[in-house]
Order: structure tokens, then C-alpha cells, then sequence
């Protein structure tokens, strides 16, 4: 049977192995442990249980959905770039849904129907290295310390809880109010008000559209905006990405990769010629406003950072799998879009929803290949058994 190509394949497989999944749940040592529930732990655990391997997903959010439950009221369904199926269930389609009940429901839903082992809210804090199995440290909901020992793991836990903010001097003496990406409060919290939306990417894009009707806008980016010319060749964006990750570089947004398109929601934006009057990086926050290196001020209210995300990794730090350039070295799978999961420095951790995969197209590939390679791992088929990192 070709493995997780065809539902009916996988559904009838997961029935059988679903109880493998959760057998002996605390005692022992895991064949594996998924960390994040989000779109990329779920295919990984749905493959993991594919192939019987006896695992639990531990997951800091308090009810299914990732980093979807957090995101703000206004993002609907159709607003959303499109969101991949997860293996073995169609997606929600485009609607006024808001996405952050629509997803939560559906990956709900999914791990309901799969009876996927998944833990909650359980946080983890470290992983360490013990006599050549994994340690893992977690908190609970009322933050008690529980240790498992797990020969491999697939961290999954995607970019949410590391919103990405950069240094300005005055920052702290800023009156006004500030939000990040993760507390954007919507469009009535600053009606009225004179907002700064900083960054480059979509959601900026999409923040300016929302707020061109009720608040005064302008728009800061450090780099002119990459503004979409024509069809998005996925494949090259994603190749491109790969090519970092394999040499150890830290990754690039695949979702700032492809470029910036309007929407009929922002036709209103773009008459009030926000994006044409688009102004570089300021160098100081001022008690006000913000200040140019040319002299340049402005005062404003609020300053909104769509500044992006950086990969949440610290409790894999003890492992040492940073390269100096400050990214995590995966294994080149030739021939496998999105293929690359496997650390190469400890070929007992997988990433996924990492780089080339952190799409939610790209979860769900890693998802497949990380359980390969946990499988691959555990039958003794890996590079190497022991992590190859010096002591
Ligand atoms: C604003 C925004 C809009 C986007 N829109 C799209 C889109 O339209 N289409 C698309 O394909 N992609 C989109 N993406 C990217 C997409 O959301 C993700 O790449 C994709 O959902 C993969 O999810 P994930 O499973 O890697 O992570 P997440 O959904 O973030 O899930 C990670 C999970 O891990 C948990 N976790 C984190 N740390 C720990 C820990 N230490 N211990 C235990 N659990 C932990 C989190 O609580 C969470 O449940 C968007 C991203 C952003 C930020």
C-alpha cells in the first residue's frame, strides 16, 4: 500500500493504531513525542500513527487550532491565503468564518476523528540530552514539572510565540500604544487615531486595508514592498527557503517570500494612496511620535509592528543544534519538495513547519517525511544513532 496516499488507507490504519499511540502513556521511554498541535505536529502525528509508532503530542494551547486560535477577530476565511487540507480531511473553504473559529474547529475535528494523542496544555521548557534518549521538561496548566524520556521527537511549534519586534531606540519612551502582529486589537480599537504600520509583509498589507476607513495611516517598511507580479511560483520560494535551511542559515518567511498582492478589502487603502506613500524605516520612537535619519518627524498614536515571527526553539537550546549563523541544519532529501526535516547535527530531532514547511501546504509534507525519519531513526537506519554534535 502506498503510505499516506489515499484517506481510506490511512483511516482504516489509524483505527489500529490509534491505541498503539496512547499505550503506556507516562511510563517508560516514548518511541517519539510531537511538540505543538498546530497544522504541522497534527500530520506528524497522524502519520506517526500511520505507522504505529508510539508517540503523544504535547500542545501549550489550551483547545485545538495552533497558533489559528490566536489570531485576530477580523481574519476571516476568506481572508486567510488558503489553508491546505490536513491529511485525510478537506479543509474549511473560503467564508466570513473568522479563522479563528473556523480552524480551531476543524483541527478539532480532526484529531477527534483520528484519535490523535494529543496533550494540553503542556508546555515544553527543555530537552536535554540522558545517556543518548531525549529528556523532556514540561509545565502543565498549573504549572507543574513533568519529565518524559523519548528516544526522538518532531518539534512543531511553529512561529506564534515568537513575535519578532526590532530594537529602535525610544522605543520604551513611546507614549502611545503599541501592538505586535499577535495583539493586533482590530479596527474600532484605533478608529480615530494616527496609526504607523511597520513591516512588509501580508499581514501589514492587511492591516492597512482594515484601517484605511477609520484611522490615519502610514506605512513604514525597511525594504520596498515586493508586490506580486503575476502567479506565485510556490516551488521556487520554497526551493529557495530549502537552500538556507540545509546550509544552516536561519529561514525566511516563505509567507513574505511570495510577495504582496491587493484584495478587493483593500481598495479603500489603496485610494487614500497609503501604500504610494509608503516612507523607509525610522531610526528613533520618540514620547510622540517617530523621527527619520533625514529629520524628518510624524507624530503618531499607536505604532503597529507587523514585523514578523521568529521560529520558537529555545527549549531545544541543551541540544546545541544552532549553527553560528543562528539556524538549524536539516538534511537534504534530494528530490523531495519540502523534504527536509531531520536535524543534521542530532538525527533524533525532526522540525517541522520549519522553514521550507512553514506553510500550512508545507506542515503537512513535513509531517509525512518527519515520521519517515522517525522511523528511520528508530530502526536503527539513521545517519547515526548518536547525535553528532561536539560535547
Ligand atoms: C498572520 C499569519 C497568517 C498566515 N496565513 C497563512 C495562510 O493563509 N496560509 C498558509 O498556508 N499559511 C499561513 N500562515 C503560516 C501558517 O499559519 C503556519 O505556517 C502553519 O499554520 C503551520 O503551523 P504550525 O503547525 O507550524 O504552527 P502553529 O499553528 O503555530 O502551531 C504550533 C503549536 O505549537 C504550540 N507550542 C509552541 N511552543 C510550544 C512549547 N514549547 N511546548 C508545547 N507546545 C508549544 C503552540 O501553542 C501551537 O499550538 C500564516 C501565518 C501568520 C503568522
Amino acid at each position: 500500500m502506498k503510505r499516506g496516499g489515499g484517506r481510506v488507507g490511512l483511516a482504516v490504519s489509524a483505527e489500529k493504531t490509534a491505541e498503539a499511540g496512547r499505550l503506556e502513556a507516562g511510563e517508560g521511554v516514548w518511541d517519539s513525542l510531537v511538540v505543538g498541535a498546530g497544522q504541522a505536529g497534527l500530520a506528524a502525528s497522524r502519520f506517526l500513527l500511520h505507522k504505529g509508532i508510539r508517540h503523544t503530542v504535547l500542545d501549550a494551547e489550551p483547545g485545538p487550532g495552533g497558533a489559528w486560535r490566536n489570531r485576530w477577530d477580523s481574519l476571516s476565511m476568506a481572508d486567510v491565503h488558503g489553508v491546505a487540507d490536513l491529511p485525510g480531511l478537506p479543509a474549511p473553504k473560503a467564508s466570513a468564518e473568522p479563522a479563528n473559529r473556523a480552524l480551531p474547529a476543524y483541527f478539532g475535528e480532526y484529531e477527534r476523528r483520528f484519535g490523535l494523542p494529543v496533550e494540553r496544555p503542556v508546555t515544553v521548557r527543555r530537552v536535554e540530552d540522558e545517556d543518548g534518549l531525549l529528556r523532556v521538561t514540561s509545565l502543565d496548566g498549573e504549572g507543574r514539572e513533568s519529565v518524559r524520556l523519548t528516544r526522538t521527537l518532531v518539534n512543531a511549534t511553529g512561529t506564534w510565540r515568537g513575535p519578532f519586534v526590532p530594537a529602535v531606540p525610544g522605543a520604551g519612551e513611546f507614549r502611545g500604544r503599541q501592538f505586535h502582529t499577535v495583539s493586533y486589537p482590530g479596527p474600532e480599537a484605533l478608529r480615530g487615531k494616527r496609526v504607523a504600520v511597520v513591516g512588509g509583509g501580508a499581514s501589514a498589507v492587511q492591516f492597512l486595508g482594515e484601517l484605511a476607513e477609520g484611522s490615519e495611516l502610514l506605512w513604514i517598511t525597511r525594504r520596498p514592498p515586493q508586490w506580486r507580479s503575476g502567479p506565485v511560483d510556490g516551488l521556487a520560494v520554497v526551493s529557495r527557503i530549502e537552500a538556507h535551511v540545509v546550509r544552516g542559515l536561519p529561514p525566511e518567511s516563505i509567507v513574505s517570500d511570495t510577495g504582496i498582492g491587493l484584495r478587493p478589502a483593500e481598495e479603500a487603502a489603496r485610494r487614500s494612496g497609503v501604500f504610494e506613500r509608503r516612507l523607509p524605516m525610522f531610526e528613533r520612537i520618540l514620547p510622540e511620535g517617530l523621527r527619520w535619519a533625514d529629520g524628518r518627524e510624524e507624530r503618531v498614536d499607536a505604532i503597529l509592528w507587523a514585523t514578523g515571527f521568529r521560529p520558537v526553539l529555545g527549549h531545544l537550546a541543551p541540544l546545541g543544534l544552532r549553527t553560528p549563523e543562528g539556524g538549524i541544519e536539516l538534511r537534504r532529501e534530494p528530490g523531495l519538495v519540502q523534504g527536509a526535516t531531520t536535524s543534521v547535527r542530532d538525527p533524533r530531532i525532526s522540525l517541522v513547519g520549519y522553514g521550507p514547511s512553514a506553510s500550512t501546504i508545507g506542515a503537512g509534507r513535513a509531517g509525512r517525511r518527519a515520521a519517515v525519519s522517525v522511523e528511520r531513526f528508530l530502526s536503527g537506519r539513521g545517519a547515526s544513532s548518536a547525535p553528532s554534535r561536539e560535547a
